[in-house]
């Protein structure tokens, strides 16, 4: 059976709105916290959001559901086939399953009420979702039901030979569009959440005509299971070598960190050992879209995104990461005139909330509010100097080969794509690569240091 990777606690299936006009809304976005301005559906700097990862991709099978579908089967499972089948580019292979064989994946239309989620039809009308078996009470992995009670538009393959005539009922404008709906849902399965950007497929409000997967969309997919191009926003999950060497032991997470407009940073926001990514577009807490934490488990896989939250934050000034008395996640900026913006971000999981007058907090870099006057007792120690506007010169400093000695990892100036060589210095070896910015982040939890990097380029021995 294909199971997720990783199970979210918040819940076991995704629910997906659909809107009579075509428009779709979706439920697993977390709720903003009250009082808190609404999330702007503007350009996100983040491409792409994750629901969930699944085990494996490498074949998925599939099958549908022919009780209650409204549509002559035939033309159902050539929709169904094409529709899957825009995942390809991603690296997805959907095939239909073998009499017999375990379906990951099954295609059905139910009443309004199922029994499995909202009911279809809830305020302006939901009208698919997907569900993960056996809460789908389906004999397969995954499921995706359709509103049985709606028209469904199949557009150039409307059946006219292959149906009774009498089955063959002419889409309406308005009528949702089976292919589109089909590869939308399938984002989902895969893994991905809504986007606001124009030309994705995972739009919550689908431009109609737009029925294959955006590069963020299927950046998206191959940040979860590996594949696709470098680029200079990608992050690079590394182990390091003894001499210095990174070896990338997970998928590139493809275009999430753009340079030099995001800012990022690990720390271990859930307290269970092992680091997330923090990433911030730069700018006023105002502009735009804020905040996007990244998950991980097993080794360094992908498995949730959270965010973007609005403002708040700002780009422009260090994330502090601490915790206040009752062991809670804070997040702090140290503003220009000595007060302290501190946000709670309770269990590790968004959304975050004032952290309120009064409340002590430590955070790192030795910088802490241990009065909780809304003032910074120090501006603490140095930060890692992984920051864009850093200067050449040393950047890190660890025990890459375990010796008890301190190597460090010193930067050339900038080439104009923003890159530079990085070189370790120590007693052995001089490994180089070339790398817009790293740092050092436990993403696994295992103790030992993983270096991330931004716009890895590759590495050359000297
Ligand atoms: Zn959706
Ligand atoms: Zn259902």
């Amino acid at each position: 059976m294909l199971r997720r990777g990783c199970h979210k606690p918040s819940s076991i299936f995704t629910t997906l709105l659909f809107i009579a006009s075509l428009t779709i809304g979706c439920s697993e976005d977390p709720p903003e916290p009250a009082g808190l301005p609404p999330p702007p559906l503007l350009s996100s700097p983040f491409p792409f959001k994750i629901l969930h990862r699944l085990d494996g991709i490498a074949r998925l099978t599939w099958s549908l559901d022919t009780r209650g579908c409204p549509i002559d089967s035939k033309v159902a499972e050539e929709v169904i086939g094409a529709a899957l089948g825009e995942w390809e580019a991603a690296g997805v292979r959907f095939t239909p399953a073998k009499r017999g064989e375990a379906v990951d994946l099954l295609i059905g239309w139910r009443p309004p009420r199922h029994g499995d989620g909202l009911p279809f039809g809830i305020g302006e009308g939901l009208i698919a979702h997907i569900v993960e078996g056996p809460r789908s009470g389906d004999d397969a992995s995954w499921s995706i039901h359709l509103d049985s009670t709606r028209q469904w538009n199949v557009g150039e393959r409307q059946p006219t030979s292959l149906a009774p005539s009498d089955q063959v009922v002419l889409p309406r404008r308005g009528d949702p569009h089976l292919f589109g709906v089909l590869v939308h849902e399938a984002g989902h399965i895969l893994g991905l959440g809504h986007v606001p950007q124009e030309n994705s497929v995972m739009r919550p409000i689908p431009s109609l005509g737009n029925t294959s997967p955006s590069a963020a969309d299927l950046g998206g997919v191959h940040s979860l299971y590996g594949g696709g191009s470098d680029h200079p926003s990608d992050l690079t999950i590394c182990s390091v070598d003894g001499d210095g060497f990174p070896h990338p032991v997970a998928p590139v997470l493809r275009g999430v960190a753009s340079w030099p407009d995001v800012r990022w940073r690990g720390a271990d926001l859930d307290g269970d050992g092992a680091e997330e990514l923090l990433l911030r577009p730069r700018g006023a807490p105002t502009e735009g879209s804020g905040l996007t934490l990244l998950f991980f488990s097993g080794p360094a896989l992908l498995t949730t995104s959270e965010g973007p939250v609005a403002g708040l934050l700002s780009g422009e000034l260090d994330l502090i990461v601490g915790k206040d008395a009752e062991g809670a996640t804070i997040l702090a900026q140290l503003l220009g005139d000595g007060t302290t913006r501190a946000l709670r971000l309770d269990g590790g999981h968004l959304p975050l909330s004032l952290a309120g007058k009064g409340i002590p907090w430590q955070g790192d870099w030795g910088v802490a509010d241990s009065d909780g006057d809304g003032r910074a007792d120090s501006s603490g120690g140095p930060r890692p100097r992984s920051d864009p506007a850093s200067q050449e010169g040393v950047i890190l400093e660890h025990d890459v080969d375990g010796d008890g000695t301190i190597e460090t990892l010193v930067a050339s100036e900038r080439a104009a794509d923003g890159t530079r060589s990085m070189t370790w210095r120590g007693r052995r070896g001089l490994a180089s690569f070339r790398a817009i910015d790293v740092a050092l982040v436990d993403i696994d939890g295992d103790g030992m240091l993983e270096l991330v990097a931004r716009g890895l380029v590759g590495t050359e021995k000297n």
